[in-house]
């Protein structure tokens, strides 16, 4: 974690963020979070989708009845404030989520206090953009959302995404795909994916049990000003095997393409066509080159203390 995290409505230094061992966060998982990639070139630093970040967390507290709302405003004051404190001097992670810090027994959502609390870690690659990704399908279902409001990053839902990550890791993996109850393929652990079949690109339906991706949202709209059509779908797991292409996407994930899925291969060994679209697409979106990057892209300037 770096320095200083937002805690308690201020900037802090990050040991001093702490909640209690019997906080209702802690016990029972009760937090939505969101997660967003920002990049430092030279003295500045780019973060992408901010706004639809922080509407994606006010909508998931109120899928989950958390009593909680902050406006955009103040959103971006507060993570504006913490990365000038932090100064990242390379690529970086921001957790921003809602909690409860309140030591109370029970779970139920309505009597509770919540807050707002923002860290910011390095990140780098989290999955390796420079080969394939060897995939398997878990053994672990996506929860339904007749369980658990799949569109919400809701903290303790991520047991389900841990258990299927550790699962493939153990099996020599590097990542996990997981189907849903009706054995229809639904994600990855935090990821989304599409795939390239019979040269169309098929995505899963935003009304199946997946997180709506702002990372796909951005792809599907690299792909439509690329005339690719594209159809929402459900894909079963022979889709998979026959699959030209297999992409996963996330704020984590970026855009990264599987090699093989339980051992089967998929693609030429590289990055395939819309791979590669996709990447010059996003290179695009940050260089300022396509039409909504002033729109997605807050770009703040470091003041950096001289060596
Ligand atoms: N699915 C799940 C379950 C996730 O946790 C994530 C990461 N937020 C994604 C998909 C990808 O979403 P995004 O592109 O908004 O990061």
């Amino acid at each position: 974690m770096m320095s200083y995290a937002f805690f308690d409505g201020e900037v802090v230094p990050s040991e001093e963020a702490r909640v209690s061992i019997a906080s209702h966060s802690l016990q029972y998982g009760t937090t939505c979070f969101g997660g967003l990639r920002g990049r430092v070139e030279g003295e500045s630093v780019q973060l992408f989708r901010l706004k639809d970040h922080h509407t994606r967390l006010m909508k998931a507290c109120k899928m989950l009845g958390f009593d909680y709302s902050i406006s955009f405003e103040a959103f971006n004051d507060a993570l504006t404030s913490l990365v000038a404190s932090n100064t990242p001097d390379g690529d970086f992670y921001v957790r921003p989520f809602v909690f409860c810090p309140e030591e109370k027994l029970g779970p139920r959502f309505d009597t509770l206090n919540y807050d707002l609390a923002i860290y910011m870690m390095s990140i780098s690659n989290y999955l390796a953009q420079d080969r394939g990704l060897n995939l398997c399908i878990s053994s672990w279902r996506k929860y339904p959302d007749t369980c658990i409001p799949t569109k919400a990053k809701a903290g303790g839902a991520y047991l389900n995404s841990s258990l299927a990550t550790t699962e493939a890791k153990l099996g020599g993996f590097d990542e996990a795909i997981m189907l849903d109850h009706e054995g229809y393929v639904a994600e990855g652990s935090v990821m989304n994916l599409l795939i390239v079949y019979r040269g169309e690109v098929i995505v899963p339906q935003v009304g199946s049990p997946i997180l709506d991706g702002i990372t796909m949202r951005t792809v599907v709209e690299l792909l439509r000003d690329a005339d690719i059509p594209i159809r929402f779908e459900r894909i079963d797991r022979s889709m998979l095997y026959a699959a030209d292409e297999l992409i996963l996407t996330g704020t984590a994930a970026q855009v990264a393409y599987a090699d093989s899925v339980d051992r089967r291969s998929i693609g030429a060994g590289e990055a395939g066509p819309i791979c590669q679209l996709l990447r010059k697409g996003f290179t695009e979106i940050y260089a300022g080159n396509h039409p909504r990057s002033e729109e997605w892209v807050t770009t703040l300037t470091l003041a950096r203390a001289p060596k």
